[in-house]
């Protein structure tokens, strides 16, 4: 499958990497939007969020803990925005479920 993100869990396309077990990798958004923007992936291959179900949402709980625990680390546990783009209306470029995690200035709502 030509997919990005499932090079980068490969490992057959570089990333700076933040995190990474078994199932989930976060690595620096090559454009960030916040002086801290990690992006979350689960290593499996899931379209977007619309294709989260019950035999593949414990990654998803799982993507979350790690979410919690590198805001923590990085001294931003109570102010950081976690989203995922669910198709090309809301804007996502890059058909593997991923979610972005951005910390570091005030955002906006619902935008910015
Ligand atoms: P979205 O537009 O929500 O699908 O998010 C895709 C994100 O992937 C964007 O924020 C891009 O900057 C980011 N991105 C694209 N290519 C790479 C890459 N090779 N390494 C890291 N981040 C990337
Ligand atoms: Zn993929």
């Amino acid at each position: 499958m030509d997919c990005l993100f499932c090079k980068i869990a490969a490992g057959e396309i570089p990333s700076t990497k933040v995190y990474e077990d078994d199932t989930v990798l976060a690595f620096n958004d090559i454009n960030p939007e916040a002086p801290v923007h990690i992006l979350l992936i689960p290593k499996q291959h899931i379209a977007s969020m619309a294709e989260i179900n019950e035999e593949n949402s414990a990654v998803v709980a799982h993507i979350f803990e790690v979410a919690a625990k590198i805001a923590a680390e990085k001294g931003f546990a109570d102010g950081f925005r976690v989203v995922s783009n669910c198709g090309d209306s809301a804007g996502q470029t890059v058909k593997h479920l991923h979610f972005h995690l951005m910390a570091g200035r005030d955002f906006g709502w619902p935008a910015g």
